[in-house]
Formats: C-alpha cells, sequence, structure tokens
C-alpha cells in the first residue's frame, strides 16, 4: 500500500476536519490538505519529470507546507528524503548527491544555505508564488498504489561521525511503525492535536501517519521548533496535545512548567525517546507534569519502533520492581522481536549484557546504495543497533550505552550511563555525560562532564562521596570537568566523540 491512502481516506471521511495549523490558525481542512498533496504531486510529475521511485529532497524548516510536500511525493509513487534543516548546505548538497534526488524543496530561510552545496539541482521553494498557485491545481484523484517494500522515505542517519547513510524506509516499515503507535504507544483520537516541536524531517515527522490516519489535527508551532512556554500555551488552546520530544526538550518543558505553576494541562501525550531519559530526570517530569509520558526506543533503521514503555508502566509506582522498569525503554512493539547477543554474535540469556539486536517488519530495507553497510547492519534480518542493553526474564530492555561509548578501565568494562544515572541524583547536577579518556596507567579512566544547575559549587569531593553512595568504587569518575553547555547533535543528543576530543586536548 502507498500510505498516502490513509490521506486520501481521511479526506473521504473528514473532509471539513481542521488537517494543517500553525500555531492556532487553521491552514487546511483534510479536503484540502489531500488536494493540495494531489496537484503538488501532478506538478512534480508534469514539470520536474518526477517519477515513481524517484527521490525529491526537503531541506525546509518546521512548516504545513512541509506536509503538503510530503504527501505530494507519494501520491505520485516518488520518494521523500526530508533534511534536517540545521545541516550546513555542504551537507545537504552531499545527501542530495548521494540520493540521487531529482528536485530539492526549499523554504526561504533555507535558500540561503544551500547557495553554499554547489550541486546542480533545480529547487522550489515552497515561499513562492508559483508553488502556492500550484498547489491549488489540479491532481490525480487517488495515490499511485505502491508495493509494501517500495521505498518511501530517505532517510539519513544523524551520525555523530562519518559521512551519514541512507537508510531506506518503505511504505511497509512505515505502516508497521504506525500500527505499533497504535498498539504500544499512543491512541490517537480525531480531536487530538499532534505538535511539531521537533523536526518533521526526523521522527517527529514520522509520527504524522497516525495522525493523518484518525484526520487529526498537525500543528506547527508559530515558532517552527521548540520553545518550552508555546508549548505549555498551545496545550492550553488545542487540548488533546500529543507531542515528540527528546529528553533534552522534556527537560526544559518540566522546567518552563515548574516556573508557570502548572502542570502541562492540556498535552496528552509526550513520547519521549531518541536518547537516555535519566530516571531522576522522569520521576521529576512525572511529579511536576503527572502521567502524560510514554518511552519509545528506536533508530532510523527500525524508525521509532523497537520498545516501548507506555503509559501504564510510568504510573505503576506499586510495582515491586516500578523503578527498574521506569530506567528500563520497556518491552518490544508489537511487530518486533528483540534479542541480545554476545561477542560470538550468540544470543544471550536474560539478565546479560550485550548488543541489541531488532527483527521486525518496521526494520529497514537496507542503506541506499550501500551494500557493505548493509551487510554489517543486517544479518538474516535482524538489525544490530549498535546499543549495548541487557533484557529481563520480563521481556524488559534495559540500555547501557552505545558499545562505542563503553569504558574499559583497568580491564573492566564501565557503562557510561550507571555512572550519569548516579551523578544525577545529586540535586546540583544539570547535565552530565560520562566519557572514556585515554590513561597511561588504566588504558581509560572515567571522565564526567558536568553542567551544575546555577549557584552549585563545584566540589570534586562532594559529587565523589555521592558516585561512592550507590556505584561501585571503581566506577567513579577519575577526573570531573565543569562546562557551561554540553555540545550536542542538532536533534539534542550529546557528542561524546567532541568531548572525547575536547578532553584530549586537556
Ligand atoms: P537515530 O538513528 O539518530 O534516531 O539514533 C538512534 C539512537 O538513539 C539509538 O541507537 C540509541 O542509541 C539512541 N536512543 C534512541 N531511543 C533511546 C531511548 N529511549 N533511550 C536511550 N537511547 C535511545
Amino acid at each position: 500500500m502507498n500510505m498516502a491512502e490513509w490521506l486520501s481516506a481521511s479526506a473521504h471521511l473528514r473532509p471539513d476536519a481542521p488537517a494543517l495549523l500553525t500555531g492556532t490558525r487553521v491552514d487546511a481542512d483534510y479536503r484540502t490538505f489531500a488536494a493540495r498533496a494531489a496537484a503538488v504531486g501532478a506538478c512534480l510529475a508534469s514539470r520536474h519529470g518526477v517519477a515513481p521511485g524517484d527521490r525529491v529532497a526537503l531541506f525546509m524548516t518546521n512548516r504545513t507546507a512541509y506536509f503538503e510536500c510530503l504527501y505530494g511525493i507519494w501520491w505520485i509513487g516518488a520518494a521523500a528524503v526530508p533534511i534536517n534543516a540545521k545541516l550546513h548546505g555542504r551537507e545537504a548538497g552531499w545527501i542530495c548527491k548521494n540520493a540521487g534526488a531529482k528536485l530539492l524543496f526549499i523554504s526561504d530561510d533555507t535558500a540561503e544555505h544551500w547557495a553554499e552545496a554547489d550541486v546542480p539541482l533545480p529547487t522550489w521553494s515552497v515561499d513562492g508564488d508559483d508553488y502556492l498557485r500550484a498547489r491549488e491545481g489540479e491532481g490525480a484523484a487517488a495515490p499511485l498504489p505502491r508495493e509494501t517494500d517500495d521505498l518511501a522515505w530517505l532517510f539519513y542517519t544523524s551520525g555523530t561521525t562519518g559521512r551519514p547513510k541512507g537508510v531506506m524506509l518503505s511504505h511497509g516499515n512505515l505502516l508497521a511503525m504506525s500500527m505499533c503507535y497504535f498498539a504500544d504507544v499512543d491512541q490517537p483520537a480525531s480531536r487530538d492535536a499532534v505538535l511539531y516541536a521537533a523536526p518533521i524531517s526526523h521522527g517527529a515527522g514520522l509520527y504524522n501517519f497516525p495522525n493523518v490516519r484518525v484526520g487529526a489535527r498537525h500543528v506547527v508551532p508559530d515558532s517552527g521548533g521548540f520553545d518550552a512556554d508555546e508549548v505549555l500555551t498551545l496545550g492550553k488552546q488545542l487540548r488533546d496535545v500529543s507531542m515528540f520530544a527528546a529528553p533534552t526538550m522534556v527537560r526544559r518543558l518540566v522546567d518552563a512548567a515548574k516556573m508557570r505553576g502548572e502542570n502541562g494541562d492540556g498535552i496528552k501525550t509526550i513520547v519521549y525517546g531518541g536518547g537516555p531519559m535519566y530516571l531522576a530526570d522522569i520521576r521529576d517530569a512525572m511529579a511536576t507534569m503527572g502521567q502524560r509520558f510514554v518511552q519509545i526506543y528506536g533508530q532510523g533503521e527500525s524508525p521509532m519502533t523497537i520498545t516501548a514503555l507506555g503509559r501504564e508502566w510510568h504510573g505503576r509506582a506499586d510495582d515491586q520492581r516500578y523503578l527498574e522498569r521506569l530506567a528500563s525503554v520497556g518491552t518490544a512493539q508489537s511487530v518486533m522481536s528483540v534479542r541480545i547477543t554476545g561477542a560470538d554474535g550468540k544470543p544471550l540469556p536474560a539478565g546479560e549484557t550485550g548488543e541489541i539486536e531488532a527483527k521486525g517488519t518496521a526494520v529497514m530495507l537496507g542503506y541506499w546504495n550501500n551494500p557493505e553497510a548493509s551487510a554489517a547492519a543486517l544479518k538474516d534480518g535482524w538489525l544490530r543497533t549498535g546499543d549495548v542493553g541487557r533484557l529481563d526474564a520480563d521481556g524488559f530492555l534495559t540500555l547501557s550505552d552505545r558499545s562505542k561509548d563503553v569504558i574499559i578501565s583497568g580491564g573492566t568494562n564501565i557503562y557510561p550511563r550507571e555512572v550519569e544515572e548516579a551523578l544525577l541524583t545529586h540535586p546540583e547536577i544539570r547535565e552530565v555525560s560520562a566519557i572514556g579518556v585515554p590513561d597511561p596507567e588504566w588504558g581509560e579512566i572515567v571522565v564526567a562532564c558536568m553542567v551544575l544547575e546555577d549557584g552549585a559549587e563545584a566540589d570534586d569531593r562532594k559529587f565523589d562521596a555521592h558516585c561512592l553512595a550507590s556505584i561501585a568504587r571503581f566506577k567513579r569518575p577519575k577526573r570531573y570537568v565543569y562546562l557551561p553547555s554540553l555540545p550536542k547533535n542538532n536533534y539534542g543528543k550529546v557528542l561524546k566523540t567532541a568531548l572525547r576530543e575536547m578532553m584530549a586536548g586537556k
């Protein structure tokens, strides 16, 4: 099936329902949304020669037209290549070339970056009159039928090192992800408003599908991105809001809610994931905002869909193993199997730590034009995630770290996450990232890079004593480094590689 069929169905079933909103302003109902997608698709085909299977890239900031373009591409059976709008023009250019894109959608605010790309590729600006005229034109009555394995979304991994790889997601993958959303994450309804406070080019955008299916409102905040105060205000204005938020966004939302003396009223669901959520942070978030949280664990290669820790588990404070479960990323989503393997690639029993592997219909087709990388990542259908963790006997998965982040000190593996969890229970520590730094005696030593709360005193001994109270002596950081902020990528993930480089220079 073609995922655009869900838009077509909603346009028939709920033509007048508000579909696309900027802030509280309705830009299009479902009838208009689908008609625009069809018209944009028709133009792609007639003017730009885009054929089924061709790739069309998008390098633009969050806006409602983003969805018109995505669905326009799918309407005619082509594949979308959404590019993070914060990338350098040259990086975007590299992606377009690698993907063999036929055309690039841009917006006024990315056009100037794109100029640096130096890639001869036709562009179409969604801010131009031409686009506004074209979307009012005529298009095919229904989306072109597609097979399950046909490419829908070429998703370039954010990659903290090296060149990004193009993850090939099929219509079938997106369907599997969406069905898991219904089964394991949340139950969206037509009255809901899904808020895109994170980039549409990434996970937040992927969650449009279940919401298109039920005919919910798709809301791009006026700021186009994440502003905690704006989110809290929109929650109250729009009601029944759901959103995807990286853990750093959740933190900022909780801080803002505390400042305002609010509890996130009007926000139905916050799906968090994409990076570690520390126990201290999620407990604080729930104490401030209540039971609005669902966690997912996934990666571009199995988008948003490996495990989930549902709302129910966030609330089970009476469960004997509550804290253990809250610190986990939950259990396998409905279409997925998860296993842990050892260094020899063989599955390990419950309780043992090793590489996390996932198998199921959400797993990518492979990497675009990169058979070696595809063969390394996929073995007999099992996706090697590069993440390290353990499963308990009930199937709850607890992540330790990325395999490359594990610190080997004195021949013993130390998982930075454990050290970070321990330090974060200290009220004066705002953020922490533990890394391994080469050391002549130990091989590597644990260095804790920390951002303190305002007014807190940088005192190694105090933090050392705090660690001793909860983790083994040998895991304690041998050095504490105090920083004004931690280096993060465009999705808010801490760049451990950058931290390691920083520390190597010291
Ligand atoms: P990306 O492909 O850029 O979405 O990054 C995926 C990676 O983010 C995963 O392989 C994990 O290392 C990390 N990640 C995703 N979800 C979680 C989560 N819930 N908790 C901890 N780390 C996560």
